[in-house]
């Protein structure tokens, strides 16, 4: 994720979480409320049924006892009370008075803050779904991400174990945008085969915001191809011709560059001792990077390479001299 995660955007969550919360903490505090209200009830309904069970005592009229249980319970609504007066004979027997009262809802807020509740669980579950449409989101875009770093750090550490000419960190970039990432840092260190690459893929999100990215990093290392790993190195050699001379190594392993780039001075002092093997300075290919002198594992490797350079440009050009090669048409 981009790490600039601002203030902004935490101030931003933090007022969605109170706006989510708030109306749970009302609806509860408002619930506890209508409880004691209705336990407040109870206690006056005991109260009017002993009333009413102490005339029930004293008389056989059904109304003065039901006025009576009334009365008792003073703040009880007549309207939704109930007084049952259950005689087991007449005057002296037992009698039982039953006050029942439908608790009115008290608190306004109760019936209203349910509704509030219902919304807000439909709020969390809209959330919810956004939630897992980001998640899902993400991590399309990760994948997406991954193959672009991928992609872009070994293109990039090819170049650098196989040197074109061209620059790694362009060459990332190039590789990363066909995979719709952009390219954020390419530590591409020259002369190794490694590069860290680090891209980023923008993302739509709906709850953590429209312009979101995801960033990914990767490492990919290619090791410098075997022919170059002698004394003489593949540095100074035209690109083309590099890889030239990498195909023919494939058919036939086991090459070793005994030669490769040589500058003027160089060419100049070989002459000098060799004047019969060696052009005169200024006429070698060896100074244009584009000669190479090979030694072959045996000479079953030499007839081979002989034989297949031709498939990977490469032509022997100097009959005396069967380890000198170059690029067809150049010699
Ligand atoms: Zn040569």
């Amino acid at each position: 994720m981009r790490s600039p995660a601002t203030r902004s955007e935490e101030r931003g969550s933090a007022t969605v979480e109170f706006a989510l919360v708030l109306p749970l903490v009302l609806v509860v505090a408002l619930a506890v409320l209508q409880v004691g209200l209705v336990l407040t009830d109870q206690l006056v309904v005991v109260e009017a049924a002993r009333g009413g069970a102490r005339e029930a005592a004293v008389t056989l009229d059904d109304e003065a006892v039901r006025q009576a249980a009334l009365r008792a319970g003073g703040r009880l609504d007549p309207e939704r009370t109930e007084v049952e007066i259950t005689r087991d004979g007449g005057a002296g027997d037992p009698v039982t008075v039953d006050v029942r009262y439908r608790a009115p809802v008290a608190v306004p807020g109760v019936r209203c803050s349910v509704s509030v509740l219902a919304a807000t669980v439909c709020g969390f579950a809209v959330v919810l779904a956004l939630l897992t449409l980001d998640v899902s989101r993400a991590i399309a875009g990760r994948s997406r991400a991954q193959s672009a770093a991928d992609a872009a750090a070994l293109a990039a550490a090819d170049e650098l174990a196989l040197p074109t000419g061209r620059d790694p960190a362009s060459l990332a970039a190039s590789y990363a945008a066909r995979n719709g990432a952009r390219l954020v840092s390419c530590r591409c260190a020259e002369g190794s085969g490694e590069a860290l690459v680090t891209v980023e893929v923008p993302i739509a999100l709906s709850i953590l915001g429209p312009d979101r990215a995801v960033r990914v990093s990767a490492r990919a290392v290619v090791d410098e191809p075997a022919i170059f790993s002698s004394a003489a190195g593949g540095a100074g050699l035209q690109p083309w011709f590099a890889r030239e001379l990498v195909c023919l190594n494939r058919l036939v392993p086991g090459l070793v560059l005994e030669s490769g780039f040589r500058t003027h001075a160089e060419q100049a002092r070989l002459y000098r001792e060799k004047p019969d093997l060696a052009a005169p300075p200024g006429h070698s290919l060896h100074e244009r990077g584009l000669a190479a002198d090979l030694a072959f594992p045996s000479a079953e490797a030499e007839a081979r390479a002989h034989a297949l350079a031709g498939s990977c440009g490469l032509a022997f050009p100097v009959s005396g001299e069967p380890w000198h090669t170059s690029p067809t048409g150049l010699e």
